[in-house]
C-alpha cells in the first residue's frame, strides 16, 4: 500500500497537468465547499450558479501545490485515468512517467510553432481552438499546418486516452448548453474524437 502511495506521489509530482492549465481551464467548486475554498485564497467564479476557480491555478508553484494540506475537495478527489491505471496495477510507474514526458515533449513542440504561445503550458483547449480554425478539407491548409496537425493529433490523443475522465452521457448531451468544467471537458473530448 505504501508503495502505491509513493508511486502516485512520484507520478503527480512529475506531472501537475491537472493544476497548470494543460487539462482544464477551471476546476469545479461544490456549493457546500464555497467557504472552504474561498478561505484558501482562491478566487471563486460564479457562472449562473456553477462555481469554479481558474486554471492554471495560482497556487501551483515550482511544480507543487503550495496549499497542499488545505487544497480544495476537487483537487483531493481528482484522479486522472493514468493515475487510476497506476493505482490498479495496470501500468508501471516508469510507463506512466513516460506518458507524462511524451505529453510535455509534444507541448513544447506545439509551443514552438503556435505564434501566441506564452510562457504557460499550451493547453488542450487552446490546441483544439486552433485546430477548429483550420479547414482540414482544404489540401493547401493541411499542407501549411502539417506539423501542427501531426503534433496536435498526438497531443490531444494522449490527453484524451490517459488523462481526462470520460464524460458522463448526461454531460455530453448538455455540453453545448453551458460551460461548467465537466461540460467543458465533455465538449473538448467530443471535439478530440474528430481528430484522426
Ligand atoms: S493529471 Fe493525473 S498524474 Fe498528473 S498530477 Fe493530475 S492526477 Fe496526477
Ligand atoms: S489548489 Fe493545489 S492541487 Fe488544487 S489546482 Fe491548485 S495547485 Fe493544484
Amino acid at each position: 500500500m505504501q508503495n502505491e502511495i509513493n508511486n502516485a506521489n512520484r507520478l503527480c509530482s512529475a506531472c501537475g497537468m491537472c493544476c497548470d492549465g494543460t487539462l482544464f481551464q477551471s476546476a469545479t467548486v461544490g456549493l457546500s465547499d464555497e467557504a472552504l475554498v474561498a478561505a484558501t485564497g482562491l478566487t471563486i467564479n460564479n457562472n449562473q450558479g456553477e462555481l469554479s476557480f481558474a486554471q492554471p491555478c495560482k497556487f501551483y508553484c515550482q511544480s507543487q501545490c503550495s496549499i497542499y494540506l488545505k487544497r480544495p475537495p476537487v483537487c483531493i478527489n481528482y484522479r486522472c485515468r493514468l493515475l487510476k491505471k497506476l493505482d490498479r496495477g495496470e501500468m508501471e510507474l516508469e510507463a506512466a512517467l513516460a506518458k507524462v514526458n511524451m505529453v510535455r515533449a509534444l507541448q513544447a513542440g506545439l509551443a514552438d510553432i503556435l505564434p501566441d504561445a506564452g510562457t504557460k503550458p499550451v493547453s488542450a483547449a487552446e490546441v483544439l481552438d486552433v485546430r477548429a480554425s483550420i479547414d482540414e478539407a482544404d489540401p493547401s491548409q493541411r499542407m501549411q499546418h502539417a506539423v501542427f496537425l501531426m503534433l496536435s493529433t498526438k497531443y490531444i490523443g494522449l490527453i484524451r486516452d490517459d488523462f481526462w475522465r470520460r464524460p458522463k452521457p448526461a454531460d455530453v448531451l448538455e455540453a453545448a448548453e453551458a460551460e461548467t468544467q465537466e461540460k467543458q471537458q465533455a465538449r473538448i473530448i467530443l471535439d478530440s474524437y474528430k481528430i484522426q
